[in-house]
């Protein structure tokens, strides 16, 4: 039997995050037979949380640098906010993955799986299909789906399916090339997502309230926005649903990225949250002081709970409340009682408001409203300038 201090289990960026960040010996087993690939994501991201985590905002990790992110509203405004540089990028997030491989301060095993874990004394036993391993410490970073959870009866994790593929095509507009749309037509109780990577191919997908009908939103929205449609990839994978947990810590074993449910309720970005938990983990490892960990998650300034109540408004809301959201961030004199619905507008904008710089600077929030940034150009219909 093999013995080390620490064994990550899973080489997604929270996994290959903490292998990069920890200072004790350890493993990270992967069940797949190369890092990276299939991807199953949007690929979007801040360029803050790069910045945060170290990790270069050029090379060929990045498919696209972004510096207007837009949303589409059913009343047909398009918002963007133009910055003079880019604030998000669109990933290869195989390249991004191997990358991180390639500062792995733990030693790497591929074709490697988890089977079971058992307690003994101070001690994690886990079998793998290639032996056993001892280990003091556990970061659990294998997913959605975490067999860790399942081994330990940690509560499972909510999730929601998302659609995605690559796809090469036309668009019929350039404003639809790095746009989230919103409206009951385009994707009741959720959104779609067009993120252009590079030339002529895009990161498309949906996530609604119907999951059964998702594919024939995505293909109508496809039709009609696109055309010489190929389809490349497919993308689609579970999304955690419910935000995230204070119990993130379990007899040594931490829980960090997806396995975790660390992905934004409103947005449902993860990529962010999956960096900064694997470094916090190892970080707290590093000190041999584990509840570090769940410290340092209390700590953060939004809770998951806060984030959810925003997330029910957004994804219950009917066109009209849509609209009148649209013409708020268009302009701040629309935030008027004389509408009926204000109160919930308001309470979306709030709460948005107080996570926005946690959630900007923590998050791939690629989706945020930002009432910081100054938005310095608006598209679509009602085209103006607006300052804030
Ligand atoms: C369709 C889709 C679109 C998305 N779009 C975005 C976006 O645009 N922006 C954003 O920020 N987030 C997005 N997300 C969320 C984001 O992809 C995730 O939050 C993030 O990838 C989580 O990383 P992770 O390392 O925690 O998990 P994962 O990337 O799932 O990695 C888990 C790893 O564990 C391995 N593993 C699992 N079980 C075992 C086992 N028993 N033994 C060994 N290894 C195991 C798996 O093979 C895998 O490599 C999207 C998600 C989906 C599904």
């Amino acid at each position: 039997m093999e013995e080390t201090e620490v064994c990550i289990i899973g080489a997604g960026l929270a996994g290959l995050s903490a292998a990069r960040w920890i200072r004790k010996p350890a493993i990270l087993i992967e069940k797949k037979s190369e890092i990276g690939k299939p991807v199953r994501c949007g690929e979007g991201i801040s360029l803050a949380a790069f910045v945060r985590e170290n990790i270069p905002t050029q090379g060929p990790h990045i498919a696209n640098l972004v510096n207007e992110v837009r949303r589409s509203f059913p009343n047909a405004k398009v918002i963007g906010q133009m910055r003079e540089r880019p604030y998000a990028a669109i990933l290869f997030k195989d390249k991004l993955e191997q990358w991180l491989s390639s500062q792995s301060a733990a030693e790497i095993r591929l074709n490697t799986i988890l089977t079971n874990a058992t307690k003994e004394n101070d001690s994690w036993l886990l079998t793998t299909n290639q032996g056993v391993i001892r280990t003091k410490y556990v970061i659990a970073a294998d997913g959605p789906a975490s067999v860790v959870r399942r081994l330990t009866m940690r509560p499972k994790i909510n999730c929601l399916p998302a659609v995605a593929e690559i796809i090469s095509a036309s668009p019929r507009s350039e404003e639809i090339e790095c746009c989230l749309f919103f409206g009951n037509q385009v994707a009741p109780g959720g959104y779609t997502w067009v993120f252009k990577q590079s030339g002529n191919y895009y990161n498309v997908g949906i996530t609604m309230r119907e999951n059964g009908a998702s594919r024939n939103y995505l293909q109508r929205f496809l039709n009609e926005k696109f055309t010489d449609i190929q389809r490349l990839e497919n993308r689609s994978g579970l999304i955690p649903s419910q935000g995230w947990s204070h119990d993130c810590h379990y007899e040594n074993i931490l829980f960090v990225g997806d396995a975790g449910s660390f992905v934004d309720p409103i947005f449902k970005g993860g990529n962010g949250l999956a960096l900064a938990t694997g470094r916090l983990a190892a970080q707290a490892l590093n000190h041999g002081r584990p509840q570090k960990f769940t410290q340092d998650v209390k700590s953060w300034p939004i809770s998951a709970g806060e984030l959810n109540s925003c997330a029910n408004w957004l994804y219950g809301a009917d066109d009209k409340e849509l609209c009148l959201l649209a013409d708020y961030m268009l302009n701040s004199d629309a935030r008027q009682e004389k509408y009926a619905d204000w109160s919930r507008v308001k309470y979306f904008l709030e709460t948005w408001g107080k996570a926005r710089n946690f959630v900007w600077e923590c998050q791939s929030s690629i989706s945020g409203y930002c009432p910081n940034h100054r938005i310095i150009r608006t598209i679509g219909p009602d085209a103006r300038f607006v300052r804030e």
